[in-house]
């Protein structure tokens, strides 16, 4: 960590200044890291620099979202012609439709509604499942994060065992209906399942991408939809991390067909715009004087216009094949590593996004990864800072390539974590 301090002492004063007006002087508490955050001027392709002049090769990419890289040129023009012809219309924007039409046919849905963020949209998504099945639980996974709302604000994040509230603020009340299970676990699964006759739906991130990566258990997860559709209750994928991540995300890949799925970040190469897509039956419980779906900025002209680009003409699949190349070289690479240097590491990896656990067992659960060695991945952390790579956004994240990355910035990645592995393994 010294050597981090001691290139980033324009941060620290920045930090001193900004928790007097800012609460740990972040706008997330994810962005907040011990002893003060990152502050970061600019981007541009795989790149990002910092207040001191620092610069980082960028596997974080804004949590995943920037799989077009930083300052996009076609991006940059695509929003300089929509904000021309003004930022936020009010009545439905008319390009909203072509939007839909095109996320219909890449994620297989029926109809599709917009809000701006993850959060939303999950949010929106457990009323949706409610309101169709006239239910009220929600089955969630332990270490699974679904965005900042109440509901699902539980078993994530804080380090600790059992059913915790990962805020305060969070109360009782508002976890009433929320029933957390174990991931990859079956059993527990259909156990919950048959305890209780009010379940409207469950919740997943299909690839969990909030405990680093973990891979998922394909017969697990044909269980889960095999017993949905016994007991009558709707399966939602929250595909915010994954759907940007293959060519048709998650439920594409898994070939399987959700009641609903979320999709968020990469989808609008770097702006605001989620998306609550869906089976055409469910989909129809929205509407006026039915299930509320509202948002001053839903659909808003440059979010649909850039994300109208970056699904028809940047994400495309040759793109998405691109990335996941580099990031099965950085997987390799920290294979490779592992065993040359004898660590106990495991490295995960699903489409251009991956994880390194310090363990001798690749995490299968919330459980399994709270007991992998945060103090080691920390130093590995702020070793990479140190010598210009943000491996990833947290030990909770994962790393994830764009289309600006080059084999190049895989062998720098690569050469920095030799290092910072042999750090961690003193
Ligand atoms: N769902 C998942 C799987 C996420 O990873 C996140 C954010 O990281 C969210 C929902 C919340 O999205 P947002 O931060 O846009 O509200």
């Amino acid at each position: 960590m010294e050597n981090y301090i001691a290139k980033t002492a324009k941060s620290k004063i920045l930090y001193e200044e900004a928790k007097n007006h800012l609460p740990y002087g972040v706008s997330s508490n994810y962005r907040y890291f011990d002893p003060y955050p990152l502050y970061l001027s600019r981007g541009k392709g795989s790149r990002v620099w910092d207040v001191d002049g620092n610069e980082y090769i960028d596997f974080n990419l804004g949590f995943g979202v920037l799989e077009v890289g930083h300052a996009n040129e076609k991006i940059i023009e695509e929003v300089k012609n929509a904000i021309s012809e003004s930022s936020i219309l009010g009545f439905e924007y008319s390009k909203s439709i072509e939007l839909a039409k095109i996320i219909k046919s890449r994620f297989n849905v029926d109809m599709v509604r917009f809000s701006s963020t993850g959060t939303e949209a999950t949010m929106h998504s457990i009323r949706i499942a409610r309101a169709y099945t006239r239910k009220k639980k929600i089955i969630k996974f332990e270490g699974h994060y679904h965005g900042s709302h109440d509901q699902l604000l539980v078993n994530v994040n804080p380090l600790r065992d059992g059913i915790v509230p990962a805020s305060l603020g969070v109360t009782e009340e508002s976890l009433s209906n929320t029933i957390v299970c174990e991931w990859n676990n079956l059993e527990n699964f259909e156990k919950i399942v048959k305890s209780s006759n009010d379940i409207a739906g469950v919740i997943m991130e299909p690839v969990a991408m909030n405990m680093g990566l973990i891979p998922t258990n394909v017969e697990f997860l044909k269980g889960v939809f095999e017993l949905s559709k016994e007991y009558g209750f709707l399966t939602i994928f929250d595909e915010t991390k994954t759907g940007g991540k293959m060519y048709s995300g998650a439920s594409g890949y898994f070939n399987v067909r959700p009641d609903l799925i979320i999709l968020g970040k990469a989808v609008a190469g770097g702006f605001p715009l989620s998306v609550i897509g869906g089976k055409r039956e469910v989909m129809s419980v929205i509407g006026p004087g039915k299930t509320a779906h509202g948002g001053t900025f839903n659909s808003n002209p440059i979010s649909v216009r850039v994300s109208i680009l970056t699904l028809k003409e940047i994400l495309t699949q040759n793109s998405i094949n691109y990335i996941i190349s580099l990031s099965k070289e950085l997987e390799k690479g920290y294979n490779d590593l592992a065993e040359d240097l004898d660590i106990d590491l495991k490295v995960s990896r699903w489409g251009p996004s991956g994880s390194v656990f310090f363990s001798d067992k690749m995490p299968s659960n919330y459980k399994d990864f709270i007991s992998t060695d945060i103090q080691r991945w920390n130093t590995y952390f702020y070793s990479m800072l140190s010598q210009g790579v943000i491996p990833m956004g947290g030990f909770n994240e994962e790393w994830t390539t764009s289309i600006a990355h080059t084999k190049e910035d895989i062998q720098i990645h690569l050469e920095k974590a030799e290092k910072s592995l042999r750090l961690a393994k003193e």
